[in-house]
């Protein structure tokens, strides 16, 4: 089996003014815009899309959106769809956590944008992950995401990227330990290949999320089934992300 290029995705969630935006943009072009080994994906805030595209041109470092709604176009105010972030935009997190649990996206909505995603053209990250109170069921809830994720889908859309992300160690400093996020990155694995094929589940490339920083990475970068991660608070700070990165390019 080819070797899955490692993608490393920085989330910078409601952060950064204009300014600090086009800052730290630099910053990152400057440190790893000739990274080879891993591929590498900003996803600032909707407003800073196209300055941050203009400021990566010509670069190996890609742009996507945070969130994405179902539909094309229409009377959805405040929404943004996913034709809109074709030419922007090439990648497209669904199903964050902070989607699902704080704005209350439903598994139905879940599956209704991956579908507009991959209907235009774009990469989606489908996460998924179990809460605190479901870690004794995380298979069951793991099972349930992938499920809903997909539901229509007849073979895993070209390119996608899961991120494996449990809730409780996103943003809390509670990373997972490196063996546990292994063993759910090849739970989920196992699961894509019920579904859809071997082949298919062996190029799909799976991150880790959950509060990776620059002193953390080695130990998932290092694991079989974990092909990258996504990245929130650290990837604020350039010289935390780069150091990621290069840490995933050389694994
Ligand atoms: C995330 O937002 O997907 C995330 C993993 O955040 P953090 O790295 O801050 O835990």
């Amino acid at each position: 089996m080819a070797r899955r290029l490692p993608v490393v995705g920085g989330n910078w969630k409601m952060h950064t003014t204009r300014t600090e935006a086009r800052v730290l943009v630099a910053a990152l072009r400057a440190e790893l815009g000739g990274l080879p080994g891993a591929q590498v994906v900003v996803f600032p805030p909707s407003p800073w899309l196209g300055d941050v595209a203009d400021a990566l041109a010509g670069s190996n470092i890609e742009v996507g959106a945070q969130d994405v709604h179902w539909e094309p176009k229409g009377a959805f105010t405040g929404a943004i769809s996913a034709p809109m972030l074709a030419g922007v935009a090439s990648w497209v997190i669904v199903g964050h956590s902070e989607r699902r649990h704080v704005f209350g996206e439903t598994a139905e909505e879940t599956n209704a944008k991956l579908r507009a995603v991959v209907a235009a053209g774009l990469r989606p990250v489908l996460a998924v992950g179990e809460r605190r109170e479901e870690s004794d069921r995380t298979a069951d809830v793991l099972r349930r995401q992938l499920d809903d994720g997909f539901r229509g889908f007849h073979g895993l859309p070209p390119e996608v990227v899961i991120a494996y992300e449990p809730v409780w160690a996103i943003g809390t400093g509670l990373a997972a330990s490196p063996e546990d996020a292994q063993a759910r990155c090849a739970l989920v694995r196992s699961m894509l290949a019920e579904r859809f094929g071997a082949p298919a589940a062996d190029g799909c490339r799976i991150q880790y999320g959950g509060s990776v920083n620059a002193a953390n990475i080695e130990g998932y970068a290092k694991q079989p089934d974990i092909d990258g991660a996504l990245v929130g608070g650290a990837s604020l700070d350039a010289a935390a992300f780069a150091a990621i990165c290069r840490a995933v390019a050389a694994a």
